[in-house]
């Protein structure tokens, strides 16, 4: 079976040439031209032997995933929801900001870990994304985008593992797809761009540590063992204090000195101010203090099947009065494309019940763009049905 390209970080992109009896400085070449240049055609490598390129067409290519679909929300987020075989599709969601843009983008088609208020958690697990399939959700839309936007540098400058699955769950894929995203000759953001979210595998926090300390954003949801277990099941195996004690491990080598912790606030679940004051001394009893934190409340994001509802605004805001006033850097996470369900999990939520899926294509020019992205050959956006 030919290679994909994709899932290979630059160390093995140079081991596949070496197999092919090529010196491994072709491999930067290979990587750039994938990677920088969005090509997807061998021929279209000007600068690499003709005879190199008629090479890599018999044992390999550059494989993109089938996309299914495209929203773009009234605030100029776009989601994209991309087929991975087997009725299983994943999405990735582009968010900008006036200085940033940020991609949030998936690990595994559904989750094993289940938590109660996340339709990825809810659908249960399909399967592990390969490198490539994780790879490929960035090379489409950072190409995509720049088409899309008339313009020829970067745009993607942050990339956040919060879209479908645990990636923890995937580390061997995970690793190698971190790494293309690091890389110079290849996306080139920097580790504190770069956010691994994690409801918690606190073996593999630290095995992150070791092979590639990006940015760490841990879903923490309830200050307590009896709580958190009940909203998020990895925590019987993972108890509150072991993550603690590897998120404060995982300081010594984070890109940032402070972890995030994730916090979706669910009325009248984990959003009273007692909980807060409770969260507030958890935080300070695991690390001596308050400064090596954040926390970011996440407005939680409905669906029918979980029974669970969001939390008012006022709610929100006590609950965040108190952490800030005992002194924990406390943000509210903006909802986001909330027109186009660009939340964890929602829209591939929607396309396992196949029989009730509306598509909506909010803006015809995102359409119109994908059919003219040449080079990347997107479909035109589909109906799924
Ligand atoms: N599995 C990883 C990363 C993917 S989920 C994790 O759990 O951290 C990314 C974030 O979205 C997590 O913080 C998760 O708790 C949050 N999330 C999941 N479902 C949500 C919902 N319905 N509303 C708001 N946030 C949600
Ligand atoms: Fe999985 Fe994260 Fe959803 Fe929990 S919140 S079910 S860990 S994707």
């Amino acid at each position: 079976m030919a290679a994909n390209l994709l899932d290979y970080d630059l160390e093995g992109l140079a081991l596949f040439c070496e197999r092919l009896g090529e010196k491994r400085f072709r491999a930067v070449q290979l990587f750039r031209w994938i990677h920088q240049k969005g090509a997807s055609d061998f021929d279209a490598m000007t600068d690499l032997a003709k005879s190199l390129r008629e090479k890599l067409k018999t044992c390999a290519h550059i494989a993109p995933l089938r996309l299914l679909s495209q929203h773009e929300s009234a605030d100029g987020t776009i989601k994209w929801l991309f087929d991975v075989g087997g009725n299983d599709a994943v999405e990735a969601v582009f968010i900008p900001e006036s200085d940033r843009g940020t991609l949030c983008i998936s690990s595994q088609a559904g989750c094993a870990v289940g938590c109660r208020f996340c339709a990825t958690g809810h659908q249960g697990f399909s399967r592990n994304l390969a490198a490539g399939e994780i790879v490929a959700q960035l090379w489409f839309a950072e190409h995509f985008l720049r088409k899309h936007l008339g313009r020829d540098e970067r745009i993607i400058s942050n990339v956040v593992m919060m879209g479908m699955g645990e990636p923890l769950q995937n580390y061997t894929e995970l690793v190698p797809a971190l790494k293309v995203m690091l890389d110079d000759h290849a996306y080139g953001l920097s580790r504190r761009r770069v956010t691994v979210s994690t409801s918690g595998m606190v073996p593999m926090m630290d095995r992150l540590g070791q092979d590639c300390p990006v940015a760490l954003a841990v879903s923490l949801h309830a200050p307590n063992d009896a709580l958190r277990e009940s909203l998020v099941p990895l925590n019987k195996k993972y108890p509150i204090e072991a993550l603690l004690q590897a998120c404060v491990r995982y300081l010594a080598v984070a890109p940032r000195d402070f972890i995030t912790f994730e916090y979706c606030m669910l009325d009248g679940v984990n959003d009273t101010p007692e909980l807060a004051a409770q969260l507030v001394d958890l935080l300070r009893t695991a690390g001596g203090n308050l400064n090596w934190c954040k926390v970011n409340l996440i407005p939680f994001n409905p669906f029918a099947a979980s029974g669970l509802l969001r939390s008012s605004n006022a709610r929100v805001q006590a609950f965040s009065e108190v952490l800030s006033r005992a002194g924990v850097v406390t943000t509210v996470r903006k909802t986001r494309g909330d027109d186009i369900a660009a939340a964890c999990g929602q829209l591939a939520g929607e396309v396992q019940d196949r029989t009730s899926v509306v598509v909506r294509i909010h803006k015809q020019r995102s359409a119109e763009a994908l059919a003219n992205t040449g080079t990347l050959d997107a479909p035109r956006a589909t109906e799924v049905h």
